[in-house]
């Protein structure tokens, strides 16, 4: 396996003693009215699976997905039908909700179908491997320099009405890359790597930018974590190495399901967003998609990054745990898991707790058998009969009127 200097794979993160994530500096992206990147919170995205033609089906699962803190929804458009469907969509959810910003996913050769559609949404999704589809050759075996110049060229008067199109209409475009699915001349000449896929971006990022359009924001998926880690590595060094700055779109395509699918999106999304790449992000499950919504936040709050519940601190309990702290735990989630913005903490003893609460706002600590204390921040305020302890914790949170009714 290829080692990557410290340096060049931390380069957005002090190695020292500094527990902040210094972002990578990127340029605002907007999305009708969410804006990808500066300093802005790393966005959420997800994906309806809704047919598009299926007007009323989508409406409600963008709205559905919206509702539950997606602020950015995805549908897909493989045809002109859909792509027109999307202006009826998008009229509905005004009349009946509110305006989403949406993207569409525009796939083979999908030249008129993203003109139609660059109408009706905010963004739209492009694979630079399939959306110029070169039909191989089935004696080919490399291209030349000229050969991949001359493609290039083509490329560049293919994507030309629509990038023309978005930036006319301040519209934003997403470079999409899949490893898995790159054009065959990049993997003639780089290979199925890495490097493939960045100059693949790089190169539908130049002929953007020769057409003036830089509302840009770029993705490189892989399936395999190690693959999508340097694929992003990569394009985050090479496009700060050309003074390119824009936004990052995190994802692990096909992730799967259940825990290992959580698990697998976390190893690649949260590992990226800690050396400070990334901006937007879409957590991949084969569920449905609002059970996506909560693994983003889950990742984007644990690493501080953003603050959409309640941060719980809990110790794994051993043999000087005084109560049931799984139950108790659950408990004191049930009753609190509205309060957005408190730390609180439950630990099973006092011999470590209250050194190991990390500055929660409030303690629910085993005192004495039977009994528990709660704390306010490092001070002890009261001592009360385990039975009563959720009831007294909420009736303190509620005494600093800190308290909101769920
Ligand atoms: S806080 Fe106490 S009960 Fe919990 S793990 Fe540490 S020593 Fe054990």
């Amino acid at each position: 396996m290829q080692t990557l200097p410290v340096a060049d794979r931390f380069a957005y993160s002090n190695l020292g003693t500094d527990t902040t994530i210094h972002r990578r500096k990127t340029r605002p992206v907007a999305i009708g009215s969410v804006i990808i990147g500066g300093n802005n919170p790393v966005v959420v995205q997800s994906m309806i699976n809704e047919d598009t033609l299926d007007i009323d089906g989508a409406v409600a699962g963008i709205r559905r997905l919206h509702e539950i803190g997606c602020e950015i929804v995805r549908v897909t458009v493989p045809s002109m039908a859909h792509a027109r469907a999307l202006a009826e969509i998008k009229q509905k959810l005004i009349d009946t909700y509110q305006i989403v910003p949406l993207v569409a996913d525009v796939h083979h050769n999908g030249m008129k179908i993203a003109l139609e559609v660059a109408k009706h949404v905010d963004k739209v999704r492009i694979n630079p491997g399939l959306y110029v589809f070169e039909k191989p050759k089935p004696d080919r075996t490399e291209y030349t320099p000229t050969e991949f110049a001359e493609i290039g060229e083509q490329i560049r008067d293919m994507l030309e009405p629509l990038v023309v199109s978005l930036r006319n209409q301040n519209k934003a475009m997403r470079i999409g890359v899949n490893h898995g699915s790159l054009a065959e001349r990049m993997l003639f000449t780089y290979g199925d790597t890495p490097e493939g896929m960045v100059e693949s971006a790089l190169e539908c990022i130049r002929i953007c930018q020769s057409f003036d359009f830089h509302n840009l924001v770029v993705s490189m998926k892989a399936s395999r974590v190690p693959v999508m880690l340097a694929a992003y590595r990569l394009l985050a060094q090479r496009m700060d190495k050309a003074g390119m700055d824009y936004p990052i779109h995190l994802g692990v395509t096909e992730a799967g399901d259940g825990e290992y699918g959580r698990i697998k999106s976390t190893a690649g999304i949260a590992t990226l967003l800690a050396e400070g790449i990334g901006d937007t992000l879409r957590v991949s499950l084969t569920e449905a998609p609002e059970k996506e919504i909560p693994v983003c936040y889950s990742i984007l709050q644990s690493l501080g990054l953003r603050k959409t519940m309640v941060e719980y601190v809990a110790c794994p309990s051993c043999g000087r745990t005084l109560f049931n702290l799984e139950e108790v735990l659950h408990q004191v989630r049930e009753a609190t898991k509205h309060l957005t913005g408190l730390d609180i903490a439950v630990m099973g003893c006092i011999v470590n707790g209250p050194g190991e609460m990390a500055d929660a706002d409030y303690g629910y600590v085993g005192k004495t058998p039977g009994y528990i204390s709660l704390y306010r921040g490092r001070d002890e305020i009261e001592r009360v009969p385990e039975a009563e302890g959720v009831a007294k914790l909420i009736a303190l949170i509620k005494a600093d009127d800190r308290w909101v009714d769920p």
